[in-house]
């Protein structure tokens, strides 16, 4: 089929909820390839429906994605475009894609991304933030003690990241015990009729989740805390040893002066 487009890779961004939410760019180039990789083709079909896309889809998701790279890259080597979108938004933010861009490049094929909607630049578009910088980290590990070594750690960032609903109040938890005060953006529905952002405190949050649905799809945002001073904790804890202070008095003084959590800086002092 003749194509006026470059033969390439497109990684397509897809709307996040709202279908209306795609550019006039990612609908002509999903008309114009060849062939339509898709995580999701149930999805992605109702997408092409709305705007007449007749493209042929293929499935490509995390448990094929290995398997299917020699069939797209002979579309390619015979001339002809492809497409490649996810489930919802950017494909590769939290989303497969990675293992066929790196081989495509690798072959010497370009990748043209098409950008449009994410759920990330969508949420940190309508809060106010303290600062331009953050920290995407996708979805949050399942264990505890993870997250609150993530949280622990990125207390000074402004860190987002992706939750279900099932967890978010677990995560709250956790955070509440870290850092109570420090301010909280939960995203959820975003461009959909139930979209709602909440900028509260973690308890003031599950206070209100307590009264109201959640459920659906949500992104975080934790706001960075107002740095005190640069401060090495395990300086502070050597220091203190040396003075032959006691591990549980030493966890004390940390947590109380710099603003961090005692069970953690406990945990250093042992194994310092
Ligand atoms: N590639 C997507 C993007 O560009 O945002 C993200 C894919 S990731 C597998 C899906 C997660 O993104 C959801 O579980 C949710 O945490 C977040 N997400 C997707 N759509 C959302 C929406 N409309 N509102 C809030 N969060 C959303």
């Amino acid at each position: 089929m003749a194509n006026s487009i470059e033969t390439a890779l497109y990684v397509v961004a897809s709307p996040i909820g709202n279908l209306d939410d795609i550019t006039f760019r990612a609908v002509d180039v999903l008309k114009k390839v060849d062939v339509i990789a898709s995580e999701d083709t149930r999805n992605t079909s109702v997408l092409l429906d709305k705007y007449s896309i007749k493209t042929k889809l293929v499935s490509y998701h995390k448990f094929n994605e290995v398997s299917k790279i020699e069939f797209f890259l002979d579309y390619l080597k015979n001339n002809k475009p492809v497409a490649l979108v996810s489930d919802a938004g950017t494909p590769l933010i939290s989303d497969p894609g990675n293992i066929l861009v790196e081989a495509i490049l690798k072959e010497g094929f370009r990748v043209i991304p098409i950008p449009g909607a994410c759920a990330v630049t969508t949420l940190l578009s309508a809060v106010d933030r303290k600062d331009e910088d953050f920290k995407f980290i996708g979805f949050l590990p399942k264990s505890s003690n993870q997250i609150q070594e993530i949280i622990q750690k990125n207390n000074f960032e402004n860190l987002v990241f992706y939750e279900s609903p099932n967890r978010l109040l677990k995560t709250l938890e956790i955070i509440k015990e870290i850092s109570p005060d420090k301010k909280i953006s939960v995203a959820r529905e975003l461009t959909k009729k139930f979209e709602e952002i909440k900028t509260l405190k973690a308890e003031e949050i599950i206070e209100y989740y307590k009264k109201n649905t959640l459920k659906g799809e949500i992104a975080v945002l934790l706001h960075k805390n107002e740095q005190k001073n640069e401060i090495d904790i395990d300086e502070k804890i050597k220091k203190l040893k040396a003075l032959n202070l006691k591990d549980k008095e030493i966890a004390s003084i940390v947590s109380v002066l710099y603003d961090v959590n005692k069970n953690i800086v406990y945990k250093k002092c042992l194994q310092n």
